[in-house]
């Protein structure tokens, strides 16, 4: 078969090798995904593998969508049916069908992040804590690690270290907040999305029958990304597999970064001793980038102590020098990459779906979208703040989730009185309360409502129940688009949005109907077999945020770094390459933690086929201040012989620009980086490094360099700025 002349000899070994366990560990762009994919192709062609009995496990519902369609194309539609899809989209799915087991409704809810702070809101203050020291968030982080680490509530109380723990952060009560956490969510038949994976585990610990029926279901189990799965998603993935011990595992170590959210590299080790007899292919041929781009990546990785060793290396051409740029606040960064987008497609004849933007945090996306709407170049942001996190969206989806799951607590909370219909805090609050301490279902108190609310309040609530009836009859007797139109129209929130004239008002009108075009297309996908409101909300509640704006045509991708991962662009900038910002300064608690960001590097810089940018500016916006900023250390640690200095500007009236803008740029330019301001020929290689006297004086800003202020130059030495 053709197929397999696709592949270089250990990924055909890779491809070959179906039965038993197979791991395979190994640098960017070396063909894991790639093998993955032939390999479902070759099980289903060669093998005659049902592709309903193959489960692969991605990183993004993207990346399992852009699978599906090549093996498609390889071995035609039926490869379909493989099961295909992130942890959390394919145990949801399976939970669905299983929840009663464990004591959920089939219908059950998935909370995000903002449902299960505002819950966290409500307990805070129900346990009268200080919200300043039970921050949501961190509350909330605390709460997924454990989960992601398989502690229960039960647990976690039980263990004094995880005690002293809190104690010593100034949460001793933080035991039982993680299980009123736990106990409300259940009551509002909810999960979070940790959940999904927790209870996964559970219902196979407790319901042997189910475990086994997967079992016997799933012949084959693949996962990519595999150094970024916790042990959550690791137990689970062993005991579907532990019947046929036909699992394949494909990752990178050097890839690793979401420990912070519990992934844990010991899985990649754990998983020779788990399975004695495993077969491990190594795959050191990079075909996705140049020479440059290869090397320049090997260099940075290097500097990691922690790390499986292994090569690297591309038969590719050298290709272009890797770009330093250098701008004098983060809007001219904007400017500048924009400029280069610009010529480059000109120049290339490339399009906008041939670059990408990334950067460590997606507040830095404003600088540069300002500066691509200038001139007219079409993005996409991939995450951020998307659009189902938008203010009308939630509203609506909240009505939509109250009706299919009237127990849930969030969305009630959102939609009892909007649009207004003259329910106060002190009446929702009652029914809370009422709720909680009768122990009753949600729902149940609220279409008893008027036996404890008075008059006017009491008269609203029974309307608003027999509103929420309505759209319940109208959901299970018509189709999601149907019946959240209805809902929509009959909520008076389509009238609400309609009245408001502004243009926010106008956006936001047109945000709904955007919603409800959304819905349509789902129903009218003959994909999609389940047409029901129920069926569309979990398929909302699973989008990742790195799935969201994947239809946009032609357009520069600008996303985090994070998001990035196993993704592939002909032009790539990584912006902000700035100490404090990346590294991060969040993320600077540890070797450790400076490890996992020059991880977080490596992944920005081996998304690049064909060219590498790197871009820092001297000031920049953040916290609401004007910081001035230094030079990122990552920069220094790229091999010097692969890089070069862009050396435009913005644009020409740049200098005048700078002195508007009052920056440092425009003066500091004359004493900044000296590597920098003298290199005579851009074609040669530069390295950055500022002299320190001792290690714990640091330059608070390179552009606060003094004069007399010593630094040092690899070429020109040491000297007095
Ligand atoms: P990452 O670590 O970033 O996830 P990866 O190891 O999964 O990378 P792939 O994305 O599978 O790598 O492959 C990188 C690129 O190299 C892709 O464009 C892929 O099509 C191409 N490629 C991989 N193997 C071959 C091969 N044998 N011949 C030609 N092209 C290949
Ligand atoms: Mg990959």
């Amino acid at each position: 078969m053709d197929y397999l002349k696709e592949l270089n000899p250990p990924q055909l070994q890779a491809v070959q090798h179906t039965d038993g366990p197979v791991m395979i560990i190994a640098g960017a762009g070396s063909g894991k995904t790639r093998v993955l994919t032939y390999r479902i192709a070759h099980l289903i062609y060669a093998k005659g593998i049902d592709p309903f009995n193959i489960l692969s496990l991605t990183f993004t519902n993207k990346a399992a969508a852009e699978m599906k369609h090549r093996i498609e194309s390889l071995v035609g539609l039926e490869a379909r049916n493989t099961w295909m899809g992130t942890f959390h989209s394919i145990f949801a799915k399976i939970l669905r069908v299983e929840s009663e087991r464990i004591g959920y409704p089939s219908n059950f809810t998935i909370y995000d992040n903002d449902d299960s702070k505002s819950l966290i809101r409500t307990l805070v203050k129900e346990m009268r804590l200080d919200d300043k020291v039970y921050k949501p968030g961190v509350v909330l982080s605390r709460i997924s690690g454990a989960k992601n680490r398989l502690i229960s509530w039960q647990a976690y109380q039980a263990d004094p270290y995880v005690k002293a723990d809190d104690e010593s952060a100034m949460k001793p009560r933080m035991g039982e907040l993680y299980q009123k956490y736990q106990d409300r969510l259940f009551k509002a038949g909810a999960m979070d999305f940790d959940d999904l994976l927790f209870n996964t585990n559970v219902l196979f610990r407790d319901h042997l029958d189910v475990l086994n029926k997967y079992q016997q279901r799933f012949k084959y189990v693949m996962v990519d990304e595999f150094q970024d799965t916790n042990i959550s998603q690791y137990l689970i993935t062993k005991k579907l597999s532990a019947v046929h011990q036909n699992i394949c595992v494909v990752g990178d170590d050097a890839q690793s970064i979401y420990a912070f959210r519990g992934a844990d590299i010991q899985n990649i080790l754990n998983f020779e001793k788990d399975y004695p007899d495993l077969f491990v292919v190594k795959l050191e041929q990079n075909y996705r980038s140049t020479k440059t781009i290869v090397e320049a990546a090997n260099s940075i990785i290097d500097k990691n102590k922690a790390q499986l060793k292994k090569l690297v290396w591309t038969s590719n051409p050298d290709g272009e020098l890797i770009e330093l740029v250098k701008a004098a606040s983060d809007n001219e960064e904007g400017r500048i990459v924009a400029n280069i987008i610009f010529e480059e497609k000109n120049n290339k004849k490339l399009n906008n779906a041939d670059f990408a933007i990334l950067y460590r945090t997606n507040s830095q996306s404003r600088a540069m979208e300002e500066a691509l709407r200038k001139m007219s170049l079409t993005y996409k942001i991939v995450g951020g703040l998307s659009f189902y996190q938008r203010k009308e969206i939630k509203d609506l989806m909240a009505y939509l989730r109250f009706t299919v799951n009237p127990v849930d607590e969030e969305a009630f909370k959102r939609v009892i009185n909007y649009p207004k219909r003259g329910i106060g805090d002190t009446s929702v609050e009652k029914i809370l309360v009422s709720a909680y301490e009768h122990d009753m279902p949600l729902w149940e108190v609220v279409q008893n409502a008027h036996s404890f609310l008075s008059g006017r309040a009491g008269g609203a609530v029974d309307d608003f129940a027999t509103t929420i009836k309505a759209f319940q009859i109208e959901a299970e007797r018509k189709d999601a688009y149907e019946a959240a139109n209805f809902i929509a129209k009959q909520s008076g929130l389509l009238r609400e949005l309609y009245e408001d004239k502004t243009i926010e008002g106008l956006n936001r009108y047109e945000n709904v109907q955007e919603l409800l075009n959304a819905i349509k297309e789902y129903v009218d996908n003959p994909e999609n077999e389940d047409k029901s409101l129920g069926s569309f909300l979990q398929e909302i509640a699973l989008l990742t945020d790195n799935d969201q704006d994947k239809d946009k045509t032609d357009a520069i991708t600008l996303m985090t770094i994070h998001a990035s991962k196993g993704l592939e662009f002909k032009q790539v900038f990584v912006v902000g390459m700035e100490e404090d910002l990346f590294p991060s300064q969040m993320m600077m608690q540890s070797r450790d933690d400076l490890e996992e960001e020059r991880r977080l590097f490596y992944v920005a810089a081996t998304r690049a086929m064909e060219k590498l940018y790197l871009s820092y500016a001297l000031s920049r916006y953040r916290f609401g201040r004007l910081l001035n900023c230094e030079p990122s250390r990552f920069l220094e640690e790229v091999d010097p012989m692969r890089i070069k200095v862009n050396k435009r500007v913005a644009s020409k009236e740049m200098p005048g620009a700078l002195r508007r803008e009052g920056l440092p740029g425009s003066t500091g330019a004359s004493k900044g980086f000296v590597g920098l301001k003298r290199q005579p020929e851009s074609r040669q290689p530069i390295q950055l490094k500022i002299h320190t006297p001792s290690p714990d004086f640091k330059p608070s800003n390179t552009n606060n360099l003094q004069p007399e202020q010593l630094v040092e130059h690899p070429k020109f030495g040491y000297g007095k700025v």
